[in-house]
């Protein structure tokens, strides 16, 4: 098996402190992701041989395990963190072009952790387990988990809890809050390290562009686009999007207080310290611009010399947000509808259907599916006048353009029929600890395949009662 590399140590070091995984009383691998292992090409050939490859089993002299530092702004303020509970692992480069950050969620305390005790609980680890996993299976970037691996110590929040440690595997962790630290604390030619390092990691394809600043800012705008009309398909709500959750690569990452919609409302939010809705559902985009902003202001000095010319060059390419979000995020939402094109009655259909939705407390996932596939039974408020000549409109449309078969074909790759929803997830994790396993291993099976309906797992589309998500919460930090 091939060692892991750090490139990342190159960077001058003000990026990272060099610190070790805290050593575990009794490690024991809850939950191993055998199909992800081998796709990265990751053999051990027991659980030893796995803990010591993610040093946690006997020191390794040679390992560079570091911790990153970032800044960011969390719910609009900025302040400096860094990797306060997660420890780089190394690079694995499972070919050429695919070099892979593992790093160790709960891995212990560093120099960045403030007040924290650089720990986390089994639960919220099986949960970023089930649910990361849960995207990448719904065709969305995000973060991979590679393992639970319970520490056999305890942690200490509310009440005591177990504490595991999750390997999670990225292109990158660098994030919009890496370049914000950069800016704050580096010199110019530190803060240029950073966005070579970044480009020859992420974006190699940028290496010969004029300015490559700015280049990188229109390419980490598109793809964050693309990455949250994704969530937006699927009803997913991040739950705290501040800047150093938000990576350059733009894969989904740091699982704490997301969640899936259920009925459809535009401002459903569950993290219990959201208050003002800033991460609400419909709010994503916003954040997404407002996030891309402080990358730009980070990226000036790179941009331009002159900071009025790099300001007045950041804010052109700002300015295509809107318009480009508006074509990714109708686009999506008419793919649901089995529609490839893209016009402004179109557009319309849309909103008046979120509109119903919202009128009937409709599900997200389900109405979609209804329209998608004739074995799925609507809802009875699918049935209300208003509902159904919403329907006859968009299926005479479709009768008469591609024709129903060719739609549902493209219905069927956008609409899945499971996400992980809250009630099950919960129900799931609460087995798992309480040393079931069953529950959690039936539910990531009909998550690994969410778009292929099956009749006999109706009770994984069925939502939960409306009083349920009303006093369903999330938490960060656990
Ligand atoms: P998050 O909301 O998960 O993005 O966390 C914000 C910052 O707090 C990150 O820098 C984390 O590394 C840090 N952090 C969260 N929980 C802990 C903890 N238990 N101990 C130390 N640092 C933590
Ligand atoms: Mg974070």
């Amino acid at each position: 098996m091939s060692t892991l590399e750090y490139t990342y140590l190159t960077l001058p070091n003000k990026f990272f402190e060099l610190v070790k995984p805290a050593p575990l009383s009794k490690p024991e691998i809850a939950l191993l992701n055998q199909k992800l292992m081998h796709e990265l090409g990751i053999n051990t050939s027991n659980s030893q041989e796995l803990l010591k490859f993610l040093q946690l089993a006997e020191p390794n002299p040679n390992a560079q395990t570091f911790a990153q530092a970032y800044a960011g702004h969390q719910f609009g303020h900025f302040t400096m963190l860094g990797d306060g509970r997660a420890v780089m692992v190394g690079e694995w480069v499972q070919t050429e072009k695919n070099r892979y950050d593992i790093q160790l969620k709960g891995g212990g305390r560093t120099k960045y952790s403030r007040g924290g005790d650089g720990k986390a609980t089994y639960k919220a680890m099986l949960r970023e387990y089930l649910i990361s996993e849960a995207m990448f299976h719904l065709n969305i970037a995000s973060s991979r988990s590679l393992a639970v691996i319970k520490t056999g110590d305890t942690v200490q929040r509310e009440q005591v809890f177990e504490g595991a440690v999750l390997p999670r595997v990225m292109k990158s962790h660098i994030r919009v809050g890496t370049f914000e630290f950069a800016r704050q604390f580096c010199t110019l030619e530190e803060q240029q390290a950073l966005l070579d390092y970044t480009i020859e990691r992420l974006y190699p394809e940028l290496k010969s562009t004029q300015n490559k600043a700015l280049e990188l800012l229109n390419t980490v705008m598109h793809a964050q686009i693309k990455l949250i009309a994704n969530w937006m398909r699927v009803g997913f709500i991040h739950g705290v999007m501040n800047t150093d959750n938000m990576a350059i690569s733009a894969e989904t990452f740091d699982y704490g207080p997301c969640a899936f919609m259920n009925s459809y409302h535009p401002n459903t939010v569950f993290s219990s310290i959201d208050r003002d809705g800033r991460y609400a559902f419909r709010n994503q985009a916003n954040i997404g611009k407002w996030n891309l902003t402080r990358l730009a202001e980070a990226l000036l000095p790179m941009i331009h010399s002159e900071q009025s010319v790099a300001v007045e060059w950041a804010q052109e390419t700002l300015a295509k947000y809107d318009r480009l979000w508006v074509n990714q995020y109708y686009g999506t939402m008419l793919l649901k509808l089995g529609i490839e094109d893209l016009s402004s009655e179109l557009v319309t259909w849309v909103n008046e259907l979120l509109s119903l939705m919202e009128k009937y407390t409709l599900d997200y996932t389900n109405t979609f599916l209804a329209l998608s596939n004739p074995l799925f039974l609507a809802e009875p408020n699918m049935l209300q006048d208003d509902f159904v000549t919403w329907r006859n409109r968009w299926e005479n449309y479709i009768e008469s353009s591609v024709g129903m078969a060719h739609a549902r074909t493209i219905m069927s790759k956008n609409n899945p029929a499971f996400i992980p929803r809250n009630h099950l997830v919960e129900e799931a994790l609460d087995s798992m600890i309480a040393g079931d396993d069953s529950k959690f291993k039936t539910l990531m099976q009909v998550v690994e395949n969410p778009y292929s309906y099956d009749p006999k797992n109706i009770a994984y589309s069925t939502p939960p009662l409306p009083e349920f998500d009303s006093r369903f919460k999330t938490y960060c930090g656990t």
